[in-house]
């Protein structure tokens, strides 16, 4: 079951990937840098992270879930509502995802792992999945929090994190949208144009919009910030510079100054 849900999972998103990762070279809403180096750098850590998704990652959350502090009761609350439990998880799952965003930029502990993800200067595909390892190792971890407590599906966690990456990848990407449609869009959903004033090289953007699937988050928490999109906005850490793949692995270890 486990193995078949994750394949799915796999196949479904490397497609969505592939698809944006094409459409945004075709339709470009900032001009993209022609760096070979960058895309590789993001794919390495990339790769890092698949490998413990699968290794690690999948048979935690299996473990989690078969080890939930309850067994959820069709009789309670909802009923049998399969459907109902399906979104209140959802909705659950990334309020959670929320706070956990806004704890790595509270904390310095855990902003020395997202600020790998930060430091990237353009943002396409490859930043959606351009996260330190050590970052997905404790958002996994964290995550299981609310699964083992209020006893949260497979087939939910699974549709959630499809989700989740699915809006990633969207969100991040440089893909040109019409300008009426994001506005419609972003009303329920983070599309690029919100997300990418979150990776402004400018301190107070980066300390806003930290909402991952559904938008409305950030204006229920009064973090939306009010600068709009622009096709020449600086991305990044305001003063930081972005640096090579195995600097980026140590550097929560190593503080260098910059
Ligand atoms: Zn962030």
């Amino acid at each position: 079951m486990l193995s078949s849900l994750l394949a799915l999972k796999g196949l479904f998103l490397g497609g969505w990937f592939i698809t944006f990762f094409v459409a945004e070279r075709l339709w470009q809403s900032s001009p993209a840098p022609k760096s070979i180096s960058r895309l590789s750098k993001n794919i390495g850590l990339w790769l890092l992270t698949v490998v413990l998704s699968i290794g690690v990652v999948a048979p935690l959350t299996a473990w989690g879930i078969n080890n939930a502090f309850w067994v959820r009761s069709s009789s309670w609350f909802i009923g049998d509502g399969f459907f109902a439990w399906i979104v209140i998880d959802l909705l659950i799952l990334d309020c959670w995802v929320y706070w956990v965003h806004r704890a790595y930029h509270q904390f310095p502990l855990m902003w020395r792992l997202h600020e790998i993800h930060h430091r990237d200067e353009f943002l396409d595909t490859t930043s959606a999945v351009r996260f330190h390892i050590g970052e997905v190792a404790l958002s996994s971890a964290l995550r299981l929090v609310p699964i083992a407590i209020l006893a949260v599906p497979l087939h939910t966690v699974i549709l959630f994190e499809v989700l989740l990456l699915s809006a990633s990848i969207f969100q991040h990407s440089n893909i040109k949208l019409h300008a009426g449609v994001e506005r419609h869009l972003s009303r329920l959903f983070v599309t690029p144009s919100i997300h990418w004033v979150h990776h402004h090289a400018n301190q107070s953007d980066t300390e806003s919009n930290f909402a991952s699937v559904l938008s409305f988050w950030d204006l229920v928490f009064r973090s939306r910030s009010a600068t709009k999109r622009t096709e020449d906005m600086k991305i990044g850490i305001e003063g930081v510079e972005d640096m090579g793949f195995l600097r980026l692995l140590l550097l929560p270890l190593i503080r260098p100054k910059t």
